[in-house]
């Protein structure tokens, strides 16, 4: 296997438009359960892109993106952090998770990130935003949370119960770093988080080098994370939906609709828990959308 925590080197990072650069950051690996990834796609559909464990699990990453631009530091995604239970660790095959552990491992500064976007606040995603003892993990940082998010984490959904990172997120506010969010923000010029829903009440991904409303497309290259929106690779034919989703008839429009611009716009995607290189391409066929095969 390979190693625990690995980044792009500096100098195959990715520039899109806006000179924003791009590397991924590894931050462990995560097994999740198939049938819960996969929902309602029968296993003879997915069987073929990827395999399973003795347990049913897939073998996943924690992928998290060091974004630089407009002279900022942006983290995108925390990981699972290190406040999980052996048992939950064990079950979903969690190693590593740790992202102020890995950027150090990788010679970079968690105090010299200024902005954290969490995608939703399931615990692969926004479980690292603070340390074991319950201290920021990223001290200077403001960490970007939808409002739905926020507001559904609060909230007395039965199904949502234990699931979301309330604790984590009211340490973050008691310490004045949660900038909560509402619609589609520009973080730093080129940098835009887009509330999508679906998996859940407040996901959001994240936007790279796409002109937003009245700037000037300067030819550049663009990118999007996806958040668990489409997790990997494997999930983008829009309808495969998974038991994750908590609105699943929302998701499959918005994946629709967001999927179709990046095929048409040439969109780099980087997947949140895709084990494979990123960015990919995705491409418009007959029968639906795939993967596009670069030539290396
Ligand atoms: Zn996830």
């Amino acid at each position: 296997m390979a190693q625990l925590y690995e980044i792009t080197p500096a100098r195959r990072a990715r520039v899109f438009a806006g000179e924003v650069k791009v590397r991924v950051v590894r931050a462990g690996w995560f097994r999740p359960d198939a049938g819960g990834f996969f929902g309602v796609v029968p296993r003879p559909l997915w069987t073929g892109l990827t395999e399973t464990d003795e347990r049913g699990r897939l073998l996943c990453r924690l992928n998290l993106l060091l974004v630089e631009a407009g002279g900022k530091r942006i983290l995108i995604e925390t990981g699972t952090g290190v406040r999980m239970r052996d048992k939950d660790r064990e079950i979903k095959g969690i190693e590593g998770g740790d992202p102020a552990a890995a950027l150090r491992a990788l010679g970079e500064d968690p105090a010299m990130i200024d902005f954290v976007v969490v995608s939703h606040l399931h615990y692969d995603h926004a479980g690292g935003m603070v340390d074991a003892a319950g201290r920021l993990n990223f001290p200077r940082a403001r960490y970007v949370v939808q409002r739905d998010e926020a507001d559904a984490a609060h909230g007395d959904e039965l199904r949502l119960a234990g699931l979301m990172e309330v604790e984590q997120l009211d340490l973050v506010r008691a310490a004045g770093q949660l900038a909560e969010v509402q619609g589609e923000v520009e973080l730093v010029e080129g940098v835009s988080v887009l509330p999508t829903g679906g998996h859940t009440r407040g996901s959001q991904a994240v936007l790279l080098g796409v002109p937003t409303d009245g700037r000037a497309d300067d030819g550049g290259e663009r990118a999007v994370f996806w958040g668990d929106l489409i997790p990997t690779r494997w999930q983008i034919p829009v309808r495969w939906t998974s038991a994750f989703d908590d609105y699943p008839i929302q998701a499959v429009e918005v994946r629709n609709e967001l999927v179709t611009r990046a095929a048409a716009e040439g969109w780099w995607c980087y997947f949140t828990h895709d084990p494979g290189e990123l960015p990919i391409q995705i491409e418009a066929t007959e029968r639906g959308f795939r993967v596009r095969e670069n030539e290396a």
